[in-house]
């Protein structure tokens, strides 16, 4: 059977630790998400946000339950799991060379051999990613455009909708986004969001780690961490 067949996630008091005899940087986290919502997670830094998305596809020491899809993640090779699960760290790394290379570096996406989706190309153009090129140029970006030296003259956040294009042509049913610190800038968290909302399938389960009350305003849930605790779990107007 194809696994996940639904983007279900259910936490059980997972906590976490950097190293074996290091300190617990979460306390007994639990929190459930039905597939397709998108969840919204807050905190002051240090709160424990970027741990608990490591957690999830347990990067780093865990305690406690993980279900996707009801199955839990004990039981699942960490291979598997780390293929189905996307997570967009708050850096991305990319390659060098083209976009097609850093959406698809195994060619395995039928949907970038079509280049179907619109809305992946409006994201990343409207990203500035190309702002370096001249206007002619710009208007014929394609798959096959070069990223120089590893991605090094992009911004974060431009690297960040790269790394979501990805994420969205994987067609992962469950994606993080650990949105970048450095000041974001506005329009660059306008079109991630636009780009969560309109381009990942229904089904598919998303976390942000976000930084501007703005940006989940409109998620289903809203997760508040406080020194690795959950302090509050629910819909945005309850909170
Ligand atoms: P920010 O908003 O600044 O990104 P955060 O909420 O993501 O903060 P975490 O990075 O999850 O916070 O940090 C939670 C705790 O884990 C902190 O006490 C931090 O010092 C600790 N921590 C984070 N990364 C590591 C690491 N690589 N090794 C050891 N401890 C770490
Ligand atoms: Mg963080």
């Amino acid at each position: 059977a194809y696994w996940p067949a639904s983007g279900n996630l259910r936490v059980e008091n997972l906590s976490a630790r950097y190293s074996a005899d290091g300190p617990r940087v979460l306390h007994e986290v639990s929190f459930e998400v039905k597939s397709g919502e998108h969840v919204g997670i807050v905190g002051r830094t240090g709160s424990g946000k970027s741990s608990l998305a490591l957690s999830l596809l347990r990067l780093i020491i865990t305690e406690g339950q993980v279900y996707y899809d009801g199955i839990q993640t004990d039981s699942i090779n960490l291979d598997a799991l780390r293929s189905k699960v996307t997570i967009i760290p708050q850096a991305p790394e990319l390659l060098s060379g083209t976009l097609r290379e850093n959406l698809d570096p195994f060619s395995e996406f039928e949907v970038l051999a079509n280049d179907k989706h619109a809305m992946l190309n409006d994201a990343l153009r409207a990203s500035g990613l190309f702002s370096l090129q001249s206007e002619e140029e710009q208007s014929r970006i394609t798959l096959d455009s070069q990223i120089s030296s590893g991605g090094g003259n992009l911004s974060v956040g431009q690297r960040q909708i790269i790394a979501l294009a990805r994420a969205i042509a994987r067609q992962s049913k469950l994606l993080i986004l650990d949105e970048a610190t450095s000041a974001i800038d506005y329009e660059t968290d306008t079109v991630i969001q636009r780009s969560l909302r309109e381009a990942v399938s229904k089904d598919t389960t998303v976390l942000t780690i976000a930084h501007r009350l703005q940006t989940i305003m409109d998620a289903d849930k809203i997760l508040v961490l406080d020194s690795g605790r959950v302090a509050e779990f629910g819909p945005p107007a309850q909170l």
